[in-house]
């Protein structure tokens, strides 16, 4: 394997949220985004609505509240692009081997240790990433502002608001949705929500703004998504696929690579992921992608 493969591979697996000393804004190379992703982490006390049997974030127990310091937000993304575009960045350690198309900006998102909508600040930090945005498309290339969320606060009067900044040119939401039935939903999110209201939410989001879903399968304590579970999955990517298609980006399939929250939660084989994207593309016209 070449030195840029090894790098490049090296880079996927690292989603720490540590760079150099920021707090809130950290840099990946994420194959779903297909380039360099700055994520904004406003959950370092990892807050949310989910309590996911695979959540990969680590322990939600025992954080004290962090504060929201707004202006240490936008510092730090201004600070980053700066960096990034300085053309610096290519050398440092973090990046110097990994391909040159592989490091090129693709998205500031939003995506922490917890649910971003949860924080009151979430409307001000979008309002400035989108002055980010602006500021710097010309000389940084058309990159996106995304949400990646669980969807359980999708539709509250505060979040829309940030939304309406955040998505007002070239975003994307892209948000969890890993059951078919509420069954499988209170054993793999363990939310006191019920799956009705995240899929009215979806249904809602996707009216407006270009919506991606992604979907963790895999194996909880010896149990996995029965062929039925899988059929109602669909039937719930239908009716939200059919509410708006031109908005309707992609499925995302992935499975369990790192520590989870819950012991004995276990990767899917690739086959089973496989099985799950014909089943999807033989029902509904949409791209899947499996990571
Ligand atoms: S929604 Fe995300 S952060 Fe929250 S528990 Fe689930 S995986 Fe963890």
């Amino acid at each position: 394997m070449k030195d840029e493969e090894k790098a490049l591979i090296a880079a996927w697996s690292d989603h720490s949220r540590m760079w150099k000393d920021n707090k809130w804004v950290y840099p990946v190379i994420s194959r779903r985004a297909g380039g360099l992703s700055v994520g904004v982490n406003l959950n370092p006390d990892h807050h949310c609505t989910f309590s996911c049997a695979y959540c990969q974030s680590g322990p939600q127990e025992n954080h004290k509240p962090v504060p929201i310091d707004v202006e240490a937000v936008e510092r730090e993304l201004r600070d980053f692009i700066a960096f990034y575009e300085s053309g610096d960045y290519k050398d440092c350690a973090f990046f110097k081997d990994i391909p040159a198309e592989k490091k090129l900006l693709k998205d500031l998102c939003l995506s922490g240790d917890g649910e971003s909508t949860i924080v009151k600040e979430f409307p001000e930090i979008c309002r400035r990433m989108r002055n980010i945005q602006k500021d710097l498309t010309p000389s940084a290339g058309p990159f996106k502002l995304r949400l990646i969320t669980n969807g359980s606060r999708l539709g509250n009067d505060a979040v829309e608001q940030g939304l309406g900044y955040l998505l007002e040119e070239n975003g994307e939401i892209w948000a969890k949705l890993d059951a078919g039935t509420e069954e499988w939903f209170k054993k793999i999110n363990r939310s006191p929500l019920h799956l009705e209201k995240i899929l009215a939410n979806l249904e809602t989001a996707i009216k407006r703004y270009p919506l991606c879903i992604q979907t963790m399968l895999c194996d909880i304590q010896g149990q996995v998504p029965s062929e039925s579970e899988i059929g109602s999955y669909i039937e719930n990517l239908k009716k939200i696929h059919g509410t708006n298609p031109g908005n309707f980006v992609e499925v995302q399939l992935y499975t369990v690579i790192r520590h989870t929250l819950l012991p004995d939660v276990t990767p899917l084989p690739t086959e089973f992921l496989q099985a799950v994207a014909s089943r999807i593309t033989a029902e509904i016209p949409v791209k899947v992608r499996i990571f």
